[in-house]
């Protein structure tokens, strides 16, 4: 694979998207949210937590704060209260109060819908970003690019970038354009499902012939948490 042809690595990419597309044809967002806004304050915390935490804890913080202006007058150490239960809790709620302010004296209390000013809230960069414009506007402007997209896409051989942000730029120089919004829904729910972080279910994988790395990570991973 590693003199994979640019065409050969294109073609390879297009299989996996249809067949991604076959295996979650209806992939979504697994946050729960009813506007932009509570959507941008979801993704926000679910960094480095799951779904599932997030979603015990939204209900409750847009009940209080059910506006960009109510929760700009939110204080802090409140909302911490009520997130204490999701990872990273001082700095996220801090980030909430902060992307609500922003939203508020610089937006008119609406979120914006460009990947430059989104950019310019606390907190969200290009990842969170792309995640509010596909799912909050239907816009596609990128891939979000979060652990499971990088995982995955390295193993495929689909980018070998050091980070997430060149990696999504070797993922959009990679695929076509109509391709791109399904990516991170997609892979998102294979990462939980199939190709896990630590045990990659290589075998009945449905992109087993397709992927440089079927059967190795298993004992690559195995070998590294022996001598951690
Ligand atoms: S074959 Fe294994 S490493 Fe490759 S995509 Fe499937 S689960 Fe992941």
């Amino acid at each position: 694979m590693s003199r994979e042809s640019k065409q050969a690595r294109l073609e390879r990419a297009l299989e996996i998207c249809a067949r991604m597309d076959d295996a979650y044809p209806r992939a979504a967002c697994a946050l729960t949210y009813t506007s932009p806004f509570e959507l941008t304050i979801a993704v926000l915390l679910s960094a480095q937590t799951t779904d599932v935490a997030v979603n015990k804890v939204t209900p409750r913080l847009f009940s209080r704060w059910p506006t960009p202006l109510d929760l700009a007058n939110a204080e802090v150490g409140e909302v911490e209260e009520v997130i204490r239960t999701i990872g990273f809790y001082h700095t996220k709620a801090r980030n909430c109060v902060g992307c609500a302010r922003v939203i508020v004296d610089e937006y008119g209390g609406e979120v914006p819908s460009t990947m430059e000013e989104l950019q310019t809230l606390p907190g969200v960069g290009r990842k969170t970003a792309n995640v509010v414009l596909t799912e909050g506007f239907g816009i596609v402007e990128g891939i979000a690019v979060d652990t499971h997209v990088f995982r995955i896409t390295h193993r495929l051989h689909l980018a070998s970038a050091a980070t997430p942000a060149q990696t999504e730029r070797e993922l959009l120089a990679l695929l076509p354009r109509e391709n791109w919004g399904a990516v991170n829904r997609q892979f998102v729910l294979f990462g939980r499902e199939v190709c896990t972080a630590r045990s990659p279910h290589c075998t009945g994988c449905p992109l087993s012939d397709l992927c440089p790395s079927a059967g190795r990570d298993v004992n690559v991973q195995a070998r590294t948490q022996r001598r951690s």
